[in-house]
């Protein structure tokens, strides 16, 4: 994970190292440094644990180091404990060389050992001394950057994005990457690298993604991009339609709370681009009508909230379009040799489109000739180019570790597959289809007004807090954005939950059921409803404080619950989308109760890029 940074221009680099950086905390926070060229040629290094503010703090807002040129890091430790020891950037012995690196050197220990020998030091336990030390005996033996870049990329095992200074080449940053993301920007004056867009933004939206084993010399006003031959590649750079103010928090407290008053915006938007009047065009997914029909399963791979918007299309396409689903683990489907199934078409999740397992997954069931879409939000990104095909989520940047909005537009894009292939194979009659569609506009108006109502919530939450545990009970869709509304609670309320499928809580987990718990249960697949309930009985008569989440009106299940909240009525299919909206409040309010750092939640980094 983590966030690397580099300037190279007139203006002082530190600074707006420290500003770039911040863009990209969300990747990682334990520590931070940067590495600046100051104005005699010589390469000074400012680094410090914990967050950013510290660094900024030590450097005096960067004021501290002078010079124009520089790189930055702000770390998710993978490879030696969080301290200043451990932070990036790395230097050679001598003190020539400087890197930073996200992602992990998998054959360190077996490189460390060769550099041992040959005469080099350690001070740190990290994988990327290793890695900056191992340029350095590249460099010893070629005298060539760009050469020593080459044999580095030959000789390691891993993912890296890494950019490095040289002393020798004054005002010149040169970088390489293997399946971690790196980004680059030109302006006329300056050149700048990123792990991610919003770094860069202010200076252009026009931003090259590079490639695995591309090395890349940057210079002020310059990109030159080389193959490990050396020889140089013609690149084209790709338009971002985000604003740099998206990716402020505009006057909310958190991006939390921003992102999730977006997501009205967000799903309108994403319905919007997909959608003219009754028809759903899908024409940038490479899926046409007669591809659609070929398709006899579908496999989606994911991890994380995406895998649970996973989960919410298995039970989506399946209803309506009739096509068996299975949802997998993006780590898990990669190393179970999946068996080649060449009418499969396999949907891969992601928000930054750079989530290393899913990119694999991708990869291995490409190599098994099946036919790859992925549903990505940021436009370029690797899953988007591996992908045959692509369905964007406009959602937006999104800052927040905890997912809200990229989730909702994740499963706007999921109704909409599912919409098209019914449609294409004639598995909805065409009124229940308009009516659909016209529900699928109808959403951001809902969630809106869920939104504009959340004193109900934020009272729940205040309840709430002194818990220690807490289940989400629920059947079919309502299960899925349970496991999402646990996953929200435990990632930034850090308060232990458990997310099941209503039925199966009998058969074994109601024994943890003590006086107190608290169980909510969500209550919006009308068929399901009385089921629900009972299973909602079945734990208050074991002691059970109950919470309900129900449609407008439901009295029955005011009988039964402690607390209910509600939310506007929508059709089954689409049920998700509203439920998640007070789950995430939820967690949201409760994590703001006790005081932890909603955007920032601990162990934890936005776009795992790391295995
Ligand atoms: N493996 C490196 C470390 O532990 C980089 C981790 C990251 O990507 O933040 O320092």
């Amino acid at each position: 994970m983590c966030g690397i940074v580099g300037y190279i221009g007139e203006k002082q680099a530190a600074p707006l190292l420290l500003e770039g950086l911040e863009k990209l905390e969300y990747r990682g926070y334990d520590s931070a440094g940067i590495a600046v060229e100051d104005n005699s040629g010589n390469i000074e290094i400012m680094r410090a644990k914990g967050r950013l503010s510290c660094l900024a703090e030590k450097t005096r807002c960067g004021k501290a180091l002078e010079g124009c040129c520089g790189i930055g890091h702000t770390r998710w430790a993978t490879h030696g404990e969080p301290s200043e020891c451990n932070a990036h950037p790395h230097f050679n012995d001598g003190q020539t060389i400087a890197a930073v690196h996200n992602g992990i050197i998998e054959n360190y220990t077996e490189l460390k050992k060769k550099l041992l020998k040959r005469g080099y030091s350690f001070y740190s336990e990290t994988d990327t001394e290793v890695a900056t030390k191992l340029v350095d005996y590249y460099y010893e033996k070629h005298g060539d950057p760009v050469k020593a870049i080459a044999n580095f990329t030959l000789r390691v095992k891993g993912s890296y994005a890494l950019a490095v200074l040289f002393k020798d080449y004054p005002k010149q940053i040169f970088a390489v990457r293997k399946d971690s993301p790196m980004i680059i920007g030109v302006t006329k004056k300056e050149a700048l690298l990123a792990s991610d867009v919003p770094a860069i933004l202010k200076y252009t939206k026009n931003v090259y993604f590079v490639e695995n084993s591309e090395i890349i010399c940057l210079e002020a006003g310059k990109a030159v991009f080389y193959n490990l031959d050396k020889e140089e590649l013609e690149k084209t750079p790709v338009k971002i339609n985000w604003n740099a103010e998206s990716a402020e928090k505009g006057g909310y407290e958190h991006f939390m709370l921003k992102e999730m008053h977006e997501q009205p915006k967000v799903v309108k938007d994403t319905v919007s681009y997909y959608t003219d009047g009754e028809k759903i065009n899908l024409n940038r997914s490479g899926l046409t009508g007669r591809t659609i029909k070929k398709i006899k399963n579908i496999t989606i791979v994911a991890c994380g909230s995406a895998y649970h918007a996973g989960v919410v299309a298995q039970y989506v396409i399946e209803k309506l379009a009739r096509i068996p689903v299975r949802v997998e683990l993006a780590s898990e489907f990669r190393y179970r040799e999946p068996v080649a199934d060449k009418n499969c078409l396999v949907i891969a999740i992601s928000q930054s489109g750079e989530t290393a397992d899913t990119l694999a997954a991708v990869r291995e069931a490409k190599k098994l000739g099946m036919k790859t879409l992925a549903i990505v939000n940021v436009v370029g990104s690797s899953l988007a180019r591996v992908a045959d095909g692509v369905m964007y989520t406009y959602a937006g940047p999104e800052i927040a570790v905890a997912t809200t909005k990229a989730y909702s537009a994740q499963l706007i894009a999921e109704y909409l597959l599912a919409l098209k292939f019914a449609k294409v194979r004639g598995t909805v009659s065409a009124e229940k289809y308009s009516a659909l569609l016209s529900e699928l506009n109808a959403l951001s108006g809902k969630i809106e007004s869920i939104l504009n109502n959340k004193a109900e919530i934020q009272r729940f939450a205040a309840e709430a807090a002194n818990k220690k545990t807490m289940f989400f009970i629920g059947r079919g869709v309502d299960y899925a954005a349970c496991i999402e509304g646990s996953l929200k609670l435990k990632e930034i309320s850090y308060i232990h939950s458990e997310a099941y499928a209503a039925g199966e809580l009998k058969h074994g987990t109601i024994s943890l059921i003590e006086d107190g718990t608290l169980v909510l249960g969500v209550l919006m697949q009308q068929e399901l409803l009385e089921k629900t309930l009972s299973n909602l009985v079945e734990t208050k008569s074991r002691g059970a404080y109950v919470a309900a989440l129900t449609y407008e009106g439901m009295n029955k299940a005011k009988e039964i619950a402690d607390v209910q909240l509600v939310v506007p009525q929508t059709y089954d299919v689409f049920a998700a989308s509203l439920a998640v909206i007070p789950l995430q409040l939820f967690a949201y309010y409760l994590s703001v109760l006790k005081g932890n750092d909603v955007d920032k939640p601990r162990n934890l980094a936005k776009s795992v890029t790391v295995e």
